[in-house]
């Protein structure tokens, strides 16, 4: 809790990284999230990883010791067969209770455009889990508006675009994607605080969410939202209510929605405020 307020970090690794030499152990992450005042933590592997199995399965087990405080994320290499991937989505939720799957494009060149790789989108719904998509850098397949295909696709996926089109610059790209696509959420890492107050003028509190992607950037992430002047209730949407609503208490409301009405998908009516 962080001045009376449930504070869930919907973006945060786990693991050790190949492509960065990074190494967070859970007690790591739960040492910084007890400093921060954090109480639940979506936790992710690495993009690049020595061993993609074994990485679920650390994760797994930081689930089984920390079942209160933990949400875990499963981030399989798009470039295997299909049906390997299937497979370890549903092993990552049945023997975990894993609550979504990350696709990174900066390291895995997944066009999201592309049919072919429908059973990426399709592993997550199969399993009730929901998508975390990398973008920002890695473009062009780590673009916001390619999701906003796959999010059409499958109305009952809910689709979550890390870092909003990271860093600022592809902002309101992502602001559109959310806006026609009523399944599309938007988390903040990265953003500068005004580019949180640009989301929010069209996209609803109850469709962003926040994360803090490194353990450096925690207090950072936190705080710019604390700065913002925001009203309470949007504020403590962003910081836990929109995260709960889809990572919730219980992994079997996790990832699917009921499914949205099918006029505000063909018109984007009901999107935004
Ligand atoms: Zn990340």
């Amino acid at each position: 809790m962080l001045q009376g307020m449930t504070v869930f970090d919907s973006h945060t690794h786990l693991g050790s990284a190949v492509h960065s030499g990074r190494v967070r152990p859970v007690d790591d992450v739960l040492r910084d999230m007890d400093r921060e005042g954090v109480d639940v933590s979506l936790v992710i592997p690495f993009p690049v990883v020595e061993d993609m199995r074994g990485t679920h399965d650390e994760i797994g087990d930081a689930l089984r010791r920390y079942p209160d405080r933990l949400r875990g994320t499963a981030c399989i290499p798009p470039f295997i067969p299909p049906q390997q991937y299937r497979d370890e989505a549903k092993r990552c939720r049945e023997e975990y209770g894993f609550v979504a799957l990350k696709l990174q494009p900066q390291y895995q060149a997944v066009n999201p455009l592309a049919a072919r790789f429908d059973y990426v989108f399709e592993s997550a719904l199969e399993n009730e889990m929901a998508m975390v998509c990398h973008t920002g850098s890695g473009i062009p397949f780590a673009l916001p508006s390619l999701f906003m295909f796959p999010a059409r696709r499958f109305p009952d996926l809910r689709i979550i675009l890390a870092h909003c089109g990271g860093g600022g610059m592809l902002v309101a790209e992502a602001i559109v994607a959310a806006s026609f696509c009523p399944n599309i959420y938007l988390e903040t890492s990265t953003l500068m605080p005004n580019h949180v107050l640009e989301v929010l003028a069209h996209i609803p509190a109850s469709r962003v969410m926040m994360g803090t992607d490194l353990s450096e950037c925690m207090h950072t992430e936190i705080h710019k939202l604390l700065g913002l002047g925001l009203q309470e209730e949007d504020l403590r949407a962003i910081l836990a209510g929109t995260a709960l609503s889809l990572f919730g208490n219980s992994p079997e409301t996790a990832g699917c929605s009921t499914r949205l009405p099918a006029a505000s998908l063909r018109t984007g009516d009901g999107a935004g405020r």
